[in-house]
């Protein structure tokens, strides 16, 4: 069952690689089940592999790693009004003072 949930993930990435991997397919295979019972989503995998530089448990599991905390650092930006220009990088969103200055008050400042 795993088993073929990993086949699924990994075998259409396998057949687009022009040249193919040098490691072994069943190598990769036990990684990608391994990430599967970690709890990573198919796409995320896919995504992982792509990424990675080495098909290794710790290539893969840095890539996987790294796209997460990417996804952490995304700021939820919906309740902040548009702005332009040096306005926009010397905004404090803490205390919604701009220039680079900071009510006195201002955790971030
Ligand atoms: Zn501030």
């Amino acid at each position: 069952m795993l088993n073929q949930q990993a086949k699924q993930v990994l075998d259409p990435w396998w057949e687009d690689q022009h040249p193919r991997p040098v490691a072994s397919y069943i190598g990769v295979l036990q990684i990608v089940k391994r990430c599967l019972q970690a709890g990573y989503e198919p796409d995320q995998i896919r995504c992982a592999l792509d990424d990675t530089l080495v098909l290794t448990v710790n290539g893969i599991e840095f890539a996987l790693r790294k796209q997460q905390s990417e996804r952490a650092k995304v700021p939820d930006r919906s309740h902040v009004p548009p702005m332009v220009g040096s306005d926009a990088a010397s905004y404090c969103e803490e205390c919604g003072v701009r220039g680079g200055r900071h009510r006195f008050d201002c955790v971030s400042a």
